[in-house]
């Protein structure tokens, strides 16, 4: 079955959480569902994880489940009513968890208060209030209302540029990532990372049970974007927080950017987020949306990603169709293959990396079908994506959370295989694989990858160009 190189992550909730849903989700083009842990309960994610596993165990095909912790999100307290807050006016936000009212706010997050200066922006409800901060002590802070709006309960709030002193993975955070672990989740995504420190922490407790992928959302993290992108697996560029923390036009430039620094440093990037909004109503996207998710794949990210129109909108399985049409459609494009090609990076002084850049130019001599990368951990794989072949990359793995996890990457379909037990029988099972896929009929040539001795991780060593037969 050909899917398109770039994968397709889409986020799941009432919508779409019975299995005929989910697997019709799959047959559209999903290669990764989403688990959102800022809704929902650990019962109902577990029947969520259940189903999916059934799914894959039916479609013969891994999947790769992310859990999305909620992260440290804050929020307004309660108040008596909505409250109409006019520009100009002061308003007190205070750690007082009495109901709020037209002179003061309940803000019970006591980190928050040493953290703003005067001049800092306070943004309320996805950045549709904005209040500059005025005067702060230990538990209030004094605002004056740069916009006219609303104040009612439970709104998010939003502070750019301010260091929280405060870790990315709260309570809740802890209780449902062991929950996720247990039940086996590919990927844990990391909300609201300040800096490095917050991935390593993750890191502490993950393991190697799962990959690691730190979700930008925030001006300090781009700051540190290189020294996080070091330490995750994956990023992803949330511009849902983004953009409430950075004014709009800034956006896109950083999602550029963000995708080449992935690229370049060889991590799975997601592009997240209002892709096809417009979709959770309707059932086709405006012509900008469709742009929005083109420009993703010319630039070559990983993943593109659907939140609300798979999890809560009215049409999400078209959703996901009209995303892979998108996609399918770029890819078929002479365009795509230029920019793909422009936006290679330099091999780095590894051994894998020399074999894959070998690989890459000897498949592109042959015109060769695919290439075929046995891979145990996935690493391997890894830096074949990174070199956005033309041709097919097919992961060859004995490993099943390797597998599922590579789902996630760039043009690789996996294919599970037992080790190889020798040179031959390693070419063997690599053309049943492609002639499986139906991506190299007979007489075609690829391209194997392989570490001797065989089964033994991070030793790849070796290309080798096969004949189909
Ligand atoms: C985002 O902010 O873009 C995002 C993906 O995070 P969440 O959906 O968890 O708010």
């Amino acid at each position: 079955m050909k899917r398109t190189r770039t994968k397709i992550v889409a986020t799941l909730g009432p919508a779409s959480s019975d299995q005929a849903q989910i697997s019709d989700l799959f047959d559209a083009g999903v290669d990764v569902f989403r688990m959102n842990f800022s809704h929902g309960s650990q019962e109902s994610h577990r029947k969520v994880y259940d189903t999916i596993r059934d799914v894959e165990q039916k479609k013969q095909r891994p999947i790769a489940i992310v859990a999305d912790l909620q992260g440290p999100k804050l929020r307004l307290g309660t108040f008596e009513k909505p409250i109409s807050v006019k520009t100009g006016q002061n308003i007190q936000f205070d750690m007082d968890p009495a109901s709020g009212n037209h002179i003061r706010a309940p803000l019970l997050h006591k980190e928050i208060f040493k953290a703003v200066s005067k001049g800092d922006m306070l943004l309320i409800d996805d950045g549709k209030m904005r209040f500059e901060v005025t005067d702060t002590n230990d538990d209030t802070i004094s605002a004056t209302a740069k916009t006219c709006g609303t104040l009612s309960d439970r709104k998010g709030v939003n502070l750019p540029g301010a260091h929280l002193p405060i870790s990315a993975l709260t309570a809740k955070d802890r209780k449902d990532l062991r929950f996720a672990l247990e039940l086996g989740v590919d990927w844990v995504a990391l909300s609201f990372v300040q800096g490095p420190e917050d991935v390593a922490e993750l890191r502490k407790l993950v393991g190697k049970q799962a990959g690691i992928i730190a979700k930008l959302e925030k001006p300090l993290a781009i700051q540190r974007l290189d020294e996080i992108m070091d330490l995750t697996d994956a990023v992803m560029v949330a511009r849902g927080d983004l953009g409430v923390e950075m004014p709009p036009e800034a956006v896109p430039v950083l999602q550029k950017e963000i995708i080449a620094k992935a690229r370049r440093k060889g991590k799975p990037v997601i592009v997240a987020t209002q892709m096809l909004d417009s979709m959770i109503n309707n059932p086709a996207p405006t012509r900008a949306e469709a742009s929005d998710v083109a420009t993703a794949v010319y630039d070559g990210t990983d993943a593109v990603m659907l939140s609300g129109e798979t999890a809560v909108g009215s049409y999400p399985t078209q959703t996901v169709k009209m995303m892979e049409r998108i996609i399918r459609r770029v890819e078929g494009s002479p365009s795509w293959r230029k920019l793909l090609a422009a936006g290679q990076r330099e091999p780095e002084n590894t051994t894998a990396d020399a074999i894959m850049a070998a690989a890459h130019m000897a498949a592109d001599i042959i015109e060769a079908a695919a290439i075929v990368t046995y891979t145990s951990s996935g690493s391997t794989a890894f830096r074949a994506a990174r070199e956005r072949p033309i041709e097919r990359i097919i992961g060859m793995t004995p490993n099943q959370s390797t597998g599922r996890r590579l789902a996630l990457v760039w043009g690789i379909t996996v294919c599970m295989t037992e080790d190889a037990n020798d040179m031959d029988d390693m070419v063997d099972k690599a053309v049943k694989a492609v002639r499986r896929e139906g991506i190299a009929k007979r007489f075609d040539r690829i391209v194997v990858t392989a570490g001797i001795p065989f089964g033994s991780p991070g030793k790849t060593n070796l290309v080798r160009i096969a004949r189909v037969d």
